[in-house]
Protein backbone atom coordinates (compact mmCIF):
# COMPACT_ATOMS: atom_id res chain seq x y z
CA UNK A 1 0.00 0.00 0.00
CA UNK A 2 1.60 3.26 -0.47
CA UNK A 3 -0.51 6.78 0.64
CA UNK A 4 -1.30 9.47 -1.82
CA UNK A 5 -2.22 12.95 -1.78
CA UNK A 6 -5.42 14.06 -2.88
CA UNK A 7 -8.40 16.08 -2.81
CA UNK A 8 -11.81 14.80 -1.70
CA UNK A 9 -15.06 15.12 -0.56
CA UNK A 10 -16.43 14.36 2.96
CA UNK A 11 -19.66 14.82 2.35
CA UNK A 12 -22.38 15.63 -0.58
CA UNK A 13 -22.66 19.03 1.11
CA UNK A 14 -19.27 20.43 1.73
CA UNK A 15 -16.16 21.99 -0.21
CA UNK A 16 -13.44 19.63 -1.56
CA UNK A 17 -10.39 19.32 1.16
CA UNK A 18 -7.19 17.82 0.56
CA UNK A 19 -6.65 14.28 2.07
CA UNK A 20 -4.73 11.26 1.66
CA UNK A 21 -5.70 8.18 0.39
CA UNK A 22 -4.40 4.75 0.29
CA UNK A 23 -3.43 3.09 -3.07
CA UNK A 24 -2.90 -1.14 -3.29
CA UNK A 25 0.38 -2.72 -4.47
CA UNK A 26 1.21 -2.80 -7.66
CA UNK A 27 -0.32 -6.73 -8.27
CA UNK A 28 0.69 -8.85 -11.59
CA UNK A 29 -1.34 -7.05 -13.97
CA UNK A 30 -1.74 -3.74 -12.51
CA UNK A 31 -0.03 -0.35 -13.85
CA UNK A 32 1.22 2.38 -11.18
CA UNK A 33 0.29 5.77 -12.84
CA UNK A 34 2.09 8.85 -11.52
CA UNK A 35 -0.99 11.17 -12.54
CA UNK A 36 0.13 14.64 -14.17
CA UNK A 37 -3.43 15.63 -14.66
CA UNK A 38 -7.24 15.26 -13.99
CA UNK A 39 -9.64 17.01 -15.97
CA UNK A 40 -13.40 18.41 -13.86
CA UNK A 41 -16.21 16.57 -15.41
CA UNK A 42 -19.69 17.30 -14.54
CA UNK A 43 -20.36 14.34 -13.40
CA UNK A 44 -17.63 14.49 -10.71
CA UNK A 45 -20.28 16.69 -9.49
CA UNK A 46 -23.19 15.16 -9.73
CA UNK A 47 -21.83 11.78 -7.94
CA UNK A 48 -20.22 13.69 -4.89
CA UNK A 49 -23.41 15.57 -4.83
CA UNK A 50 -25.30 12.66 -4.74
CA UNK A 51 -27.28 13.52 -7.17
CA UNK A 52 -27.31 10.05 -8.57
CA UNK A 53 -28.10 8.79 -5.52
CA UNK A 54 -26.19 7.61 -2.39
CA UNK A 55 -22.18 8.03 -2.16
CA UNK A 56 -19.37 6.31 -0.23
CA UNK A 57 -17.14 9.09 1.90
CA UNK A 58 -14.33 10.17 1.85
CA UNK A 59 -14.99 10.49 -1.90
CA UNK A 60 -11.88 11.25 -4.70
CA UNK A 61 -13.56 12.18 -8.10
CA UNK A 62 -11.87 12.09 -11.26
CA UNK A 63 -12.15 10.26 -14.01
CA UNK A 64 -10.38 12.19 -16.86
CA UNK A 65 -6.70 10.83 -16.04
CA UNK A 66 -3.32 11.38 -17.78
CA UNK A 67 0.26 10.41 -16.50
CA UNK A 68 2.86 8.51 -16.59
CA UNK A 69 3.61 4.88 -15.67
CA UNK A 70 5.93 4.38 -12.86
CA UNK A 71 5.75 1.11 -11.90
CA UNK A 72 4.23 -2.40 -13.58
CA UNK A 73 3.54 -5.69 -12.51
CA UNK A 74 5.36 -9.33 -13.58
CA UNK A 75 2.63 -10.19 -15.86
CA UNK A 76 2.26 -6.82 -17.60
CA UNK A 77 2.58 -6.43 -21.48
CA UNK A 78 0.37 -3.54 -22.46
CA UNK A 79 2.26 -0.80 -20.85
CA UNK A 80 6.17 0.08 -19.83
CA UNK A 81 7.55 2.27 -17.30
CA UNK A 82 7.74 5.79 -18.98
CA UNK A 83 4.67 5.34 -21.06
CA UNK A 84 2.28 7.98 -21.33
CA UNK A 85 -1.19 6.64 -20.77
CA UNK A 86 -4.84 7.60 -19.35
CA UNK A 87 -7.44 6.14 -17.58
CA UNK A 88 -11.11 6.79 -18.18
CA UNK A 89 -14.56 6.33 -16.45
CA UNK A 90 -13.88 2.36 -15.65
CA UNK A 91 -10.83 0.24 -13.86
CA UNK A 92 -12.62 -3.19 -14.47
CA UNK A 93 -15.90 -5.36 -15.84
CA UNK A 94 -16.52 -8.99 -15.84
CA UNK A 95 -14.36 -9.45 -19.00
CA UNK A 96 -16.23 -12.82 -19.84
CA UNK A 97 -19.77 -11.24 -20.92
CA UNK A 98 -21.07 -10.55 -24.25
CA UNK A 99 -20.78 -6.99 -24.04
CA UNK A 100 -17.28 -7.51 -22.42
CA UNK A 101 -16.10 -9.74 -25.27
CA UNK A 102 -17.41 -6.85 -27.97
CA UNK A 103 -15.22 -4.89 -26.10
CA UNK A 104 -18.21 -2.63 -25.11
CA UNK A 105 -16.74 -2.85 -21.23
CA UNK A 106 -19.44 -0.08 -20.30
CA UNK A 107 -22.43 -2.03 -20.99
CA UNK A 108 -20.73 -5.26 -19.09
CA UNK A 109 -23.31 -7.27 -17.49
CA UNK A 110 -22.12 -7.63 -14.19
CA UNK A 111 -21.45 -3.56 -14.19
CA UNK A 112 -18.18 -2.38 -14.81
CA UNK A 113 -16.14 -0.71 -11.86
CA UNK A 114 -16.58 2.68 -11.79
CA UNK A 115 -12.69 4.55 -11.66
CA UNK A 116 -14.01 6.71 -8.35
CA UNK A 117 -16.56 5.71 -5.91
CA UNK A 118 -17.32 2.15 -6.99
CA UNK A 119 -16.63 -1.21 -5.28
CA UNK A 120 -13.36 -2.57 -6.60
CA UNK A 121 -12.63 -6.75 -7.15
CA UNK A 122 -11.00 -6.56 -3.63
CA UNK A 123 -14.37 -5.35 -1.71
CA UNK A 124 -12.72 -1.54 -1.37
CA UNK A 125 -14.33 1.44 -2.88
CA UNK A 126 -12.21 2.93 -6.02
CA UNK A 127 -10.82 6.70 -5.62
CA UNK A 128 -10.41 9.21 -8.86
CA UNK A 129 -7.77 11.10 -10.35
CA UNK A 130 -7.80 14.08 -8.41
CA UNK A 131 -4.97 12.41 -6.35
CA UNK A 132 -1.09 12.10 -7.48
CA UNK A 133 -1.08 8.17 -8.83
CA UNK A 134 -3.51 5.40 -9.44
CA UNK A 135 -2.67 1.94 -9.61
CA UNK A 136 -5.21 0.42 -12.08
CA UNK A 137 -5.27 -2.88 -14.10
CA UNK A 138 -3.55 -2.98 -17.13
CA UNK A 139 -6.83 -3.46 -19.67
CA UNK A 140 -8.25 -0.64 -18.25
CA UNK A 141 -4.89 1.72 -19.14
CA UNK A 142 -4.80 3.32 -22.89
CA UNK A 143 -1.94 5.08 -24.70
CA UNK A 144 -1.56 8.73 -25.16
CA UNK A 145 -0.16 9.36 -28.53
CA UNK A 146 3.32 11.64 -28.38
CA UNK A 147 1.39 14.34 -31.08
CA UNK A 148 -0.98 14.96 -27.46
CA UNK A 149 -0.27 17.34 -24.66
CA UNK A 150 -0.86 15.13 -21.29
CA UNK A 151 -3.00 18.81 -20.25
CA UNK A 152 -5.27 18.62 -23.26
CA UNK A 153 -5.53 14.43 -23.75
CA UNK A 154 -6.66 13.89 -20.31
CA UNK A 155 -10.33 15.27 -21.07
CA UNK A 156 -10.85 12.97 -23.97
CA UNK A 157 -10.70 10.04 -21.60
CA UNK A 158 -14.33 11.05 -20.35
CA UNK A 159 -15.89 14.14 -22.37
CA UNK A 160 -13.58 12.62 -26.26
CA UNK A 161 -14.81 9.17 -25.41
CA UNK A 162 -18.15 9.63 -24.83
CA UNK A 163 -18.72 12.10 -27.55
CA UNK A 164 -16.61 10.11 -30.25
CA UNK A 165 -18.80 7.21 -29.34
CA UNK A 166 -22.48 7.92 -30.38
CA UNK A 167 -21.02 10.32 -33.24
CA UNK A 168 -19.80 7.20 -34.83
CA UNK A 169 -22.31 4.80 -33.85
CA UNK A 170 -25.08 7.25 -35.41
CA UNK A 171 -22.25 8.09 -38.19
CA UNK A 172 -21.63 11.23 -38.08
CA UNK A 173 -19.82 12.09 -41.10
CA UNK A 174 -19.93 14.38 -44.89
CA UNK A 175 -23.27 14.77 -45.60
CA UNK A 176 -25.19 14.59 -42.27
CA UNK A 177 -25.89 17.42 -40.37
CA UNK A 178 -25.13 17.67 -36.73
CA UNK A 179 -26.15 19.41 -33.67
CA UNK A 180 -24.38 19.79 -30.42
CA UNK A 181 -26.57 21.01 -27.43
CA UNK A 182 -24.55 22.23 -24.76
CA UNK A 183 -20.90 24.00 -25.66
CA UNK A 184 -19.26 22.67 -22.20
CA UNK A 185 -16.54 19.86 -21.69
CA UNK A 186 -18.16 17.19 -24.01
CA UNK A 187 -20.25 19.39 -26.17
CA UNK A 188 -16.88 21.51 -27.05
CA UNK A 189 -15.29 17.74 -27.88
CA UNK A 190 -18.29 16.80 -29.65
CA UNK A 191 -18.23 19.88 -32.24
CA UNK A 192 -14.55 19.08 -32.46
CA UNK A 193 -14.74 15.48 -33.42
CA UNK A 194 -18.26 16.08 -35.49
CA UNK A 195 -16.01 18.55 -37.65
CA UNK A 196 -12.89 16.49 -38.12
CA UNK A 197 -15.25 13.32 -39.02
CA UNK A 198 -16.40 15.74 -42.11
CA UNK A 199 -20.11 16.72 -40.47
CA UNK A 200 -21.98 19.92 -40.87
CA UNK A 201 -21.99 21.04 -37.50
CA UNK A 202 -23.94 23.48 -35.73
CA UNK A 203 -24.18 24.25 -31.59
CA UNK A 204 -27.06 25.06 -29.80
CA UNK A 205 -26.25 26.79 -26.91
CA UNK A 206 -28.36 28.88 -24.53
CA UNK A 207 -27.11 32.17 -25.68
CA UNK A 208 -24.82 33.57 -28.26
CA UNK A 209 -21.92 34.54 -25.96
CA UNK A 210 -19.38 31.65 -27.20
CA UNK A 211 -20.63 31.57 -30.44
CA UNK A 212 -17.01 32.96 -31.40
CA UNK A 213 -15.63 30.06 -30.22
CA UNK A 214 -17.76 27.47 -31.27
CA UNK A 215 -16.98 28.42 -34.74
CA UNK A 216 -13.70 28.15 -34.32
CA UNK A 217 -13.87 24.86 -32.81
CA UNK A 218 -15.31 24.13 -35.87
CA UNK A 219 -18.96 24.37 -35.93
CA UNK A 220 -20.57 25.70 -39.04
CA UNK A 221 -23.50 27.29 -37.42
CA UNK A 222 -24.30 29.25 -33.88
CA UNK A 223 -27.99 29.08 -32.84
CA UNK A 224 -29.30 30.60 -29.11
CA UNK A 225 -31.59 28.08 -27.55
CA UNK A 226 -33.04 31.20 -25.82
CA UNK A 227 -34.50 32.77 -29.09
CA UNK A 228 -38.15 30.98 -29.93
CA UNK A 229 -37.20 31.68 -33.66
CA UNK A 230 -34.02 29.33 -33.48
CA UNK A 231 -36.91 26.20 -33.22
CA UNK A 232 -38.98 27.72 -36.07
CA UNK A 233 -36.25 28.29 -38.73
CA UNK A 234 -34.67 24.73 -37.49
CA UNK A 235 -37.42 22.38 -37.87
CA UNK A 236 -35.96 19.07 -39.33
CA UNK A 237 -33.02 20.21 -39.71
CA UNK A 238 -30.53 17.61 -38.36
CA UNK A 239 -29.99 14.10 -38.93
CA UNK A 240 -28.50 13.59 -35.50
CA UNK A 241 -28.59 15.90 -32.38
CA UNK A 242 -25.74 15.21 -29.49
CA UNK A 243 -27.60 16.44 -26.35
CA UNK A 244 -24.72 17.29 -23.58
CA UNK A 245 -26.57 19.17 -21.41
CA UNK A 246 -26.53 18.51 -17.48
CA UNK A 247 -30.03 19.63 -16.89
CA UNK A 248 -33.30 18.75 -18.20
CA UNK A 249 -34.46 19.93 -21.46
CA UNK A 250 -37.49 20.33 -23.50
CA UNK A 251 -36.77 16.84 -25.51
CA UNK A 252 -39.81 17.77 -27.84
CA UNK A 253 -38.39 21.19 -28.89
CA UNK A 254 -34.93 19.12 -29.78
CA UNK A 255 -37.28 16.30 -31.57
CA UNK A 256 -38.77 18.86 -33.66
CA UNK A 257 -35.25 20.02 -35.07
CA UNK A 258 -34.73 16.49 -36.26
CA UNK A 259 -35.25 15.42 -39.92
CA UNK A 260 -37.19 11.75 -40.83
CA UNK A 261 -35.26 8.61 -39.50
CA UNK A 262 -33.14 11.49 -37.04
CA UNK A 263 -31.85 10.74 -33.63
CA UNK A 264 -31.42 12.48 -30.68
CA UNK A 265 -28.65 11.39 -28.43
CA UNK A 266 -28.35 12.20 -24.50
CA UNK A 267 -25.31 12.35 -23.10
CA UNK A 268 -25.95 14.33 -20.65
CA UNK A 269 -27.53 12.99 -17.57
CA UNK A 270 -29.34 14.85 -15.59
CA UNK A 271 -30.95 13.78 -12.18
CA UNK A 272 -34.54 14.23 -12.74
CA UNK A 273 -36.34 12.68 -15.09
CA UNK A 274 -36.89 13.46 -18.69
CA UNK A 275 -40.59 13.93 -20.68
CA UNK A 276 -41.72 13.67 -23.79
CA UNK A 277 -44.90 13.51 -26.37
CA UNK A 278 -45.01 10.20 -28.41
CA UNK A 279 -46.06 12.56 -31.42
CA UNK A 280 -42.69 13.82 -31.33
CA UNK A 281 -41.47 10.62 -32.14
CA UNK A 282 -43.81 9.05 -34.55
CA UNK A 283 -44.20 12.24 -36.89
CA UNK A 284 -40.85 11.32 -38.82
CA UNK A 285 -39.81 8.41 -37.65
CA UNK A 286 -37.68 9.60 -34.71
CA UNK A 287 -35.49 8.37 -32.57
CA UNK A 288 -34.64 9.00 -28.73
CA UNK A 289 -31.46 7.52 -27.45
CA UNK A 290 -28.49 7.42 -25.38
CA UNK A 291 -25.12 6.38 -24.94
CA UNK A 292 -22.34 6.22 -22.02
CA UNK A 293 -18.81 6.48 -22.77
CA UNK A 294 -17.22 4.18 -25.14
CA UNK A 295 -15.48 1.11 -24.28
CA UNK A 296 -11.64 0.74 -24.03
CA UNK A 297 -11.02 -0.55 -27.54
CA UNK A 298 -12.37 2.44 -28.50
CA UNK A 299 -11.22 4.76 -26.40
CA UNK A 300 -7.66 3.80 -27.89
CA UNK A 301 -9.60 4.83 -31.72
CA UNK A 302 -10.56 7.92 -30.24
CA UNK A 303 -7.16 8.82 -29.11
CA UNK A 304 -5.40 7.84 -32.00
CA UNK A 305 -7.85 9.95 -33.93
CA UNK A 306 -7.73 12.65 -32.04
CA UNK A 307 -3.75 12.69 -32.42
CA UNK A 308 -4.10 12.11 -36.19
CA UNK A 309 -6.62 15.29 -36.50
CA UNK A 310 -4.62 17.60 -34.05
CA UNK A 311 -7.55 17.87 -31.76
CA UNK A 312 -7.14 18.44 -27.82
CA UNK A 313 -9.26 19.56 -25.21
CA UNK A 314 -9.64 23.29 -24.68
CA UNK A 315 -8.09 23.66 -21.24
CA UNK A 316 -8.05 25.61 -18.41
CA UNK A 317 -5.36 24.46 -15.96
CA UNK A 318 -5.78 24.86 -12.57
CA UNK A 319 -4.01 24.25 -9.15
CA UNK A 320 -5.92 21.77 -7.17
CA UNK A 321 -6.98 24.55 -4.27
CA UNK A 322 -8.74 25.97 -6.83
CA UNK A 323 -11.23 23.39 -7.64
CA UNK A 324 -14.48 24.06 -5.76
CA UNK A 325 -13.81 27.62 -7.25
CA UNK A 326 -14.24 25.37 -10.34
CA UNK A 327 -17.17 23.29 -9.97
CA UNK A 328 -19.11 26.63 -8.50
CA UNK A 329 -17.87 27.77 -12.58
CA UNK A 330 -19.09 24.75 -14.26
CA UNK A 331 -22.05 24.47 -12.64
CA UNK A 332 -23.01 28.60 -13.47
CA UNK A 333 -22.23 27.24 -17.33
CA UNK A 334 -18.90 29.20 -17.18
CA UNK A 335 -16.51 26.63 -18.83
CA UNK A 336 -13.76 26.80 -21.25
CA UNK A 337 -13.96 24.32 -21.35
CA UNK A 338 -12.30 21.40 -19.36
CA UNK A 339 -11.12 22.62 -16.26
CA UNK A 340 -7.81 20.35 -15.85
CA UNK A 341 -5.68 20.32 -12.54
CA UNK A 342 -2.59 19.91 -12.52
CA UNK A 343 -1.84 16.65 -9.59
CA UNK A 344 2.27 18.74 -9.34
CA UNK A 345 -0.04 20.90 -7.02
CA UNK A 346 -1.53 18.36 -4.68
CA UNK A 347 2.38 18.28 -2.79
P1 LIG B 1 -20.61 20.98 -18.59
O1 LIG B 1 -19.20 21.26 -18.95
O2 LIG B 1 -21.22 21.63 -17.41
O3 LIG B 1 -21.50 21.29 -19.90
C1 LIG B 1 -22.90 21.26 -19.91
C2 LIG B 1 -23.40 22.40 -20.80
O4 LIG B 1 -24.82 22.29 -20.88
C3 LIG B 1 -23.15 23.78 -20.24
O5 LIG B 1 -21.87 24.28 -20.56
C4 LIG B 1 -24.23 24.59 -20.91
O6 LIG B 1 -23.86 24.90 -22.25
C5 LIG B 1 -25.38 23.59 -20.98
N1 LIG B 1 -26.33 23.78 -19.85
C6 LIG B 1 -26.07 23.68 -18.53
N2 LIG B 1 -27.17 23.88 -17.80
C7 LIG B 1 -28.17 24.11 -18.69
C8 LIG B 1 -29.56 24.36 -18.56
N3 LIG B 1 -30.15 24.43 -17.36
N4 LIG B 1 -30.29 24.50 -19.70
C9 LIG B 1 -29.71 24.42 -20.91
N5 LIG B 1 -28.39 24.19 -21.09
C10 LIG B 1 -27.65 24.03 -20.00
O7 LIG B 1 -20.83 19.43 -18.34
P2 LIG B 1 -20.10 18.17 -19.03
O8 LIG B 1 -18.95 17.75 -18.19
O9 LIG B 1 -19.94 18.43 -20.46
O10 LIG B 1 -21.23 17.04 -18.82
C11 LIG B 1 -22.51 17.22 -19.39
C12 LIG B 1 -23.46 16.13 -18.93
O11 LIG B 1 -23.04 14.88 -19.47
C13 LIG B 1 -23.49 15.92 -17.42
O12 LIG B 1 -24.82 15.60 -17.04
C14 LIG B 1 -22.59 14.73 -17.21
O13 LIG B 1 -22.84 14.01 -16.05
C15 LIG B 1 -22.94 13.92 -18.43
N6 LIG B 1 -21.95 12.92 -18.83
C16 LIG B 1 -22.43 11.79 -19.39
C17 LIG B 1 -21.54 10.84 -19.85
C18 LIG B 1 -22.06 9.60 -20.53
O14 LIG B 1 -21.33 8.62 -20.61
N7 LIG B 1 -23.25 9.63 -21.04
C19 LIG B 1 -20.17 11.03 -19.68
C20 LIG B 1 -19.71 12.22 -19.13
C21 LIG B 1 -20.62 13.17 -18.70
P3 LIG B 1 -24.27 26.32 -22.93
O15 LIG B 1 -23.71 27.38 -22.01
O16 LIG B 1 -23.58 26.26 -24.24
O17 LIG B 1 -25.75 26.36 -23.04
ZN1 LIG C 1 -17.01 12.25 -17.13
Amino acid sequence: MRTVNAYAAMSATEPLAPTTIERRDVGPHDVLIEIRYAGICHSDIHTAREEWGPTTFPLVTGHEIAGIVAEVGSEVTRHAVGDRVGVGCMVGSCGECRYCLEGEEQYCSKGFVGTYGAQDRDGTITQGGYSTSVVVTEDFVVRIPDALDLDVAAPLLCAGITTYSPLRHWNAGPGRKVAVVGLGGLGHMAVKIAHALGAEVSVLSQSLKKQEDGLRLGADRYYATSDPATFEGLAGAFDLIINTVSAPVDLDAYLGLLAVDGVLVNVGAPAEPLSLNAFSLVVGRRSYAGSLIGGIRQTQEMLDFCAEHGIGAEVEVIAADRVNEAWERVLASDVRYRFVIDTATLG
